[in-house]
């Protein structure tokens, strides 16, 4: 891919048109004027120039374009996600570049997510992924975990919530559109807010037994699968769709990722929801999209300067306040 056919492909992606160009710092739409030498655009209301990825998540880029559409591709074709070491390797770039590209992509992903509510059949499950803590070596040096102060700092759960393809005559089945939640345990008062906030009323949802689901049956059609006794029962329910999605979360975490830490949880989780919804999409799409994400989005406030200091200080945790539950009969 030639430089120019490369602006030209973050041009159409960006802004939908090769010959219009909207000005990242007034907002005006119309053909700027391109001056060729500098390859930016001057626009014609404010005179401020800009380039393709003015404003977007790769301001102020140093990779050539086609080094971020190859690393797009390289995180593409990965399905269980992507180290920054192998992509570094592939790319021959430095460890610290592929690090910040792989979370700006990730970040874009998180932020463009599709946020209408659920409906249909629609699945919700919950599970650990904190790392494991090792005990010290020796006996007398372990630590009495039960207590909150050497309880792990890392413990958070992620709450997935799946809608399912809706049976169709051509074959498509499986799960049509993830979301993900991290939030600090698998709560009544957690669940309750998320799925209300984001599960239309009258779909019909699918949980385990965990307690943190029993109000979800005053407000939908609640079906439950026992886990203990079978993984689908009589009537049909299961969350195998949930299952499933946390099968390849835990391969990425403990095959790919390695170490993580929990305030980037989210996009990791929010990584493999792109995923699974992306799966049986051909690989050009999915590039072309996760580009179109990442060139849709602003300056990223925490991966923009990352090795200069600047660091992500929010938690991926979500903080809910405590409410009392409201009776059945009054939700
Ligand atoms: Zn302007």
């Amino acid at each position: 891919m030639s430089d120019d056919v490369a602006r030209e492909t973050f041009a159409e992606l960006r802004w939908g048109d090769k010959l219009v160009q909207t000005c990242p710092h007034c907002g005006v739409i119309r053909a700027h004027r391109y001056v060729k030498l500098q390859k930016r655009w001057r626009c014609k209301e404010c005179y401020q120039p800009f380039s393709v990825t003015s404003g977007s998540v790769f301001h102020g880029h140093k990779l050539p374009l086609q080094t971020i559409i190859a690393g797009i591709l390289i995180y593409a074709n990965a399905v269980k996600g992507l180290s920054a070491l192998q992509l570094s390797r592939e790319l021959d770039v430095q460890y610290k570049t592929a690090f910040v590209l792989l979370h700006k992509i990730r970040e874009s992903l998180w932020k463009t997510q599709n946020t209408t509510p659920f409906e249909g059949d629609v699945e919700i499950d919950a599970a650990h992924v904190h790392r494991y803590m090792r005990p010290k070596n020796k006996k007398a040096d372990r630590v009495d975990r039960r207590l909150e102060e050497n309880q792990n700092k890392m413990k958070c759960i992620v709450l997935v919530i799946r809608q399912r393809c809706p049976a169709q005559d051509d074959g498509e089945e499986g799960a049509m559109r993830t979301r993900i939640f991290v939030l600090k345990s698998e709560n009544e008062n957690d669940i309750r807010a998320v799925v209300e906030a984001n599960v239309k009323r009258g779909s019909r949802i699918f949980t385990d037994e965990a307690s943190g689901y029993a109000s979800l049956g005053a407000l939908y059609p609640h079906e439950v699968v026992c886990h203990e006794a079978e993984y689908q029962s009589d009537s049909g329910a299961n969350q195998n769709q949930a299952e499933s999605y946390f099968a390849r979360l835990r391969r990425m975490l403990m095959g790919q990722i390695h170490q993580y830490v929990r305030k980037h949880l989210d996009v990791y989780a929010n990584e493999i929801a792109f995923r699974e919804d992306w799966r049986r999409k051909s690989n050009r799409t999915f590039v072309m999209d996760a580009l179109q994400k990442c060139l849709q989005c602003a300056r990223s406030r925490d991966w923009a300067k990352y090795w200069q200091g600047n660091k992500r200080r929010h938690d991926s945790v979500m903080n809910i306040p405590a409410r009392t539950l409201a009776s059945p009969a009054a939700g």
